[in-house]
C-alpha cells in the first residue's frame, strides 16, 4: 500500500487555524487592536463598515515594521513577542502565538501599510487568501495600518453564518470596550460606516469607564483597592442599587487582559449578597494583577479563559475586598433590601386617577359560555359600591331567600346531586373572581374552577396588544407635561435608535437620540411616569439579549420584552375590577392558553377533580 499521509500545504493549514482564531468580525478587531497595543501605540483608530463584513481597519502610531518583518508577520508562528517556551510564563504582551495575521490573511483580503521610525519610506503589502498579490514602497506615517476586507470570502459557509450587521457591530463594540477599558492611557477613535461612535481621549480608568458607558456611570462607581502577596486588585464596582437584570457591565481583567471567570464572578456576587436581589447582576470593572508565572492563559484559543494557580485564595481575597469596599463607602446601610421599586409604580390595572382609561367590566361574562347566553347575562349589571360593612349583606338579603335554600337536595348514597342555587343564579352570582395569594385569580366556570396565573396572563394580554400596536401603529401616547431627561450610554443609544420606530408606534416619543441625554416627551398609557427610566433600561437590556439569541422579528422581541416588564407582578394586589378585566381580556386573546414565554396561563380544576378530593 502506498503512503497516504501528506503534510498540509500552508494555506490550508492557515485556513484551519483561522477557524479557531477568527469566528466573526469581532475576532479580527480584537487581534488587530491587540497588535496595535503591543506595538506601543499611543493613538489607535478603528474603522468598520457593515458590521465588519465589508471593512475592518486599524490604524496605529506604534513601532511599525521593516520590510522583512512585514512579510514575515503573515507567516504562521511568526512572532516578535516570544522566542522560547520560558517566555510563555512571563508574558508582557497580548499576542504570543504568531497566528493572528496568518489566519486573517488566509480568509480575507488584507492590505497593510507600515513604517518603522528608522525608515524614510514604508512597505505596502496586499495579501488575498494567504497569497501576496503585491508589494510596494509607500510614503506613510510611522506606525501600521491594516485593513481587512471581504472576510470569509473563500469560506461561504462561514460568511452566511454571520449575523446581521447590527449584531456583528455589537460584538465588535464588546471587544472594543474590553480593550479600551484596560488601556485608558491610549487614545481611541472608533468609526462605524463613516461616523465616529467613540472618541476616547487619554485619561484614567474611572473616566474611561464613564466615557464608554455614559457619564451617569461616574457617580455609580465605588473604588476597589487591595494589595496582597497573591494578587493586586484595583478597579470599581457599581453601587448595588444599579445592579441590572441582565449581564453586560461585568469585566475582569487579569494582567491587563480581559478574562471570563464564572468562578470569580461568583465571588463578586457573593460579596453583594443581601444587597441585591437573586436575579440581578452587579456591575464591576476589576483589574487583577498576578505573577505572570501563576497564570496560564493558554488553555483557550481565543484566550478569554485563564487558569490561576490558586483560585480558591483568589476567590476569598476578592470577596472580602469587595465586601470591604461596599462597607467602607457606606453603600450598604442606605439600602432597603426588600424594596422593589416596581411594586410602588402603578402599572396597569392600578387605580391611577384620571390617566388610566376606565375598564368597563361585565362580571357575568364567562368565556366558556356560548355567546348568546353571555349577552343576556350582561345587561343588568351595576357596579356595587363598597359603602361599608353593610354592603356585605346587600346581596344576601335580596338574592338568597329561604325558598332557595329549601331547594337544596339532600345527598343520598354519597352522590351529590343538588345545588344550593338554581343553575341561573349560579352563573349570575358566582361569576365573580378573587385573588389567591396575590398570584392567581380564581373564578368559576361551568366545568369547575378557573385558576389564572396573573402575571403570565397579563403578559399574554400585553404581548398581543403591543404586537398589534407595533405593526399597525396605533398605540396611544400620553404626552408628558415635563419631558423627562434620561441618560444612556452610546451602546444603549444605538439600541434605542434601532427600536425607535417600533417604540413610537406603541406611544413612546423622544425628542432626539443624538446625545447622551435623551428627552422623553411621551409614553404609552400603560407606562407610569415614575417607571419610564426603569422600563427603558430593562427594555434595552432584554432586547439586546433577546435579539442576539433567537431569530424572532423585532416586533416580536419588543412585544415580549414590553409584556414582561409591564405586566402585573406576582405579589401585586388586584382589585375586583382588575381581576375581571384580566379574565375578560385573557379570553379575548388569540392564544389565551400560553404566555409569550410558552408558559401555561391558566388551568381548570374540574368538578370531577374536586369531587375526588371529597370521596
Ligand atoms: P502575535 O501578535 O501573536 O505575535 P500576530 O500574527 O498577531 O502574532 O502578529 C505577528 C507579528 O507581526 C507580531 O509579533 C508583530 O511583530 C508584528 N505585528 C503585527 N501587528 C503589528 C502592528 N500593528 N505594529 C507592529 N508590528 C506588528
Ligand atoms: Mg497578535
Amino acid at each position: 500500500m502506498a503512503d497516504i499521509i501528506k503534510l498540509l500545504p500552508d494555506h490550508v493549514a492557515n485556513q484551519i487555524a483561522a477557524g479557531e482564531v477568527v469566528q466573526r468580525p469581532a475576532s479580527v478587531v480584537k487581534e488587530l487592536l491587540e497588535n496595535a497595543i503591543d506595538a506601543g501605540s499611543t493613538s489607535i483608530k478603528l474603522i468598520v463598515k457593515d458590521g465588519g463584513k465589508a471593512l475592518i481597519q486599524v490604524v496605529d502610531d506604534g513601532i511599525g515594521m521593516s520590510e522583512t518583518d512585514a512579510r514575515l508577520s503573515f507567516e504562521r508562528h511568526a512572532t516578535s513577542k516570544i522566542s522560547s517556551a520560558q517566555d510563555l510564563f512571563n508574558l508582557q504582551t497580548k499576542g504570543f502565538r504568531g497566528e493572528a495575521l496568518a489566519s486573517i490573511a488566509a480568509i480575507a483580503h488584507v492590505d497593510m501599510q507600515t513604517r518603522p521610525e528608522s525608515k524614510e519610506v514604508g512597505t505596502h503589502l496586499k495579501i488575498e487568501g494567504s497569497k501576496i498579490v503585491s508589494q510596494d514602497v509607500v510614503a506613510t506615517p510611522v506606525g501600521t495600518s491594516i485593513s481587512v476586507k471581504n472576510l470569509f470570502f473563500n469560506i461561504p459557509a462561514r460568511r452566511n453564518f454571520l449575523k446581521s450587521n447590527q449584531v456583528e457591530l455589537r460584538h465588535i463594540q464588546d471587544e472594543f470596550h474590553r480593550v479600551a477599558l484596560v488601556h485608558p492611557g491610549i487614545e481611541f477613535h472608533f468609526y462605524n460606516n463613516g461616523s465616529e461612535i467613540f472618541n476616547l481621549p487619554k485619561t484614567k480608568h474611572r473616566q474611561r469607564i464613564a466615557h464608554i458607558f455614559g457619564s451617569k456611570m461616574e457617580s455609580r462607581l465605588v473604588p476597589v483597592n487591595e494589595e496582597t502577596e497573591v494578587v493586586k486588585i484595583s478597579g470599581f464596582i457599581c453601587k448595588p442599587e444599579f445592579a441590572k437584570k441582565s449581564r453586560g457591565e461585568q469585566f475582569f481583567f487579569a494582567n491587563n487582559r480581559f478574562i471570563k471567570s464564572p468562578y470569580l464572578h461568583h465571588a463578586v456576587v457573593a460579596a453583594f449578597e443581601g444587597l441585591i436581589k437573586q436575579d440581578m447582576y452587579p456591575g464591576y470593572f476589576l483589574y487583577l494583577d498576578v505573577d505572570p508565572a501563576s497564570i496560564d492563559i493558554n488553555i483557550h484559543p481565543t484566550k478569554t479563559e485563564v487558569k490561576f494557580d490558586d483560585e480558591n485564595t483568589l476567590y476569598a481575597i476578592l470577596r472580602s475586598t469587595i465586601k470591604h469596599s461596599l462597607g467602607q463607602f457606606n453603600v450598604a446601610p442606605v439600602l432597603d433590601f426588600d424594596h422593589d421599586p416596581n411594586l410602588d409604580t402603578p402599572y396597569a390595572y392600578r387605580e391611577k386617577g384620571a390617566t388610566l382609561p376606565k375598564v368597563t367590566v361585565d362580571p357575568t361574562f364567562n368565556p366558556f359560555q356560548d355567546a348568546a347566553k353571555a349577552k343576556s347575562g350582561g345587561g343588568g349589571f351595576q357596579k356595587r359600591s363598597s359603602k361599608g360593612w353593610e354592603g356585605l349583606y346587600e346581596g344576601l338579603e335580596k338574592d338568597v331567600d329561604v325558598e332557595e335554600f329549601s331547594s337544596v337536595a339532600i345527598e343520598s348514597d354519597g352522590d351529590v346531586q343538588g345545588t344550593i342555587y338554581s343553575e341561573d343564579h349560579l352563573e349570575e352570582h358566582l361569576a365573580t373572581t378573587f385573588q389567591l395569594r396575590r398570584k392567581y385569580v380564581v373564578s368559576t366556570v361551568k366545568s369547575g374552577m378557573l385558576v389564572i396565573h396573573q402575571k403570565r396572563a397579563h403578559e399574554r394580554i400585553l404581548f398581543e396588544k403591543f404586537l398589534g400596536e407595533i405593526t399597525v401603529k396605533e398605540g396611544v401616547s400620553q404626552q408628558l407635561l415635563f419631558p423627562l431627561e434620561l441618560t444612556f450610554s452610546k451602546q444603549e443609544l444605538n439600541i434605542l435608535k434601532e427600536i425607535k420606530d417600533s417604540l413610537s408606534n406603541i406611544g413612546f416619543a423622544f425628542e432626539s437620540l443624538e446625545e447622551e441625554t435623551v428627552k422623553v416627551t411621551g409614553v404609552p398609557l400603560v407606562v407610569p411616569e415614575s417607571g419610564i427610566g426603569t422600563v427603558l433600561d430593562r427594555l434595552i437590556a432584554d432586547y439586546k439579549e433577546g435579539f442576539t439569541e433567537g431569530s424572532l422579528s423585532q416586533a416580536e422581541v419588543l412585544a415580549k420584552v414590553l409584556s414582561k416588564n409591564l405586566s402585573v407582578r406576582t405579589g401585586e394586589f388586584l382589585d375586583q375590577e382588575s381581576q375581571q378585566a384580566l379574565v375578560n381580556n385573557l379570553f379575548a386573546c388569540k392564544e389565551p392558553t400560553l404566555s409569550p414565554f410558552q408558559k401555561l396561563t391558566y388551568t381548570i380544576i374540574s368538578e370531577g377533580d374536586i369531587d375526588k378530593k371529597f370521596s
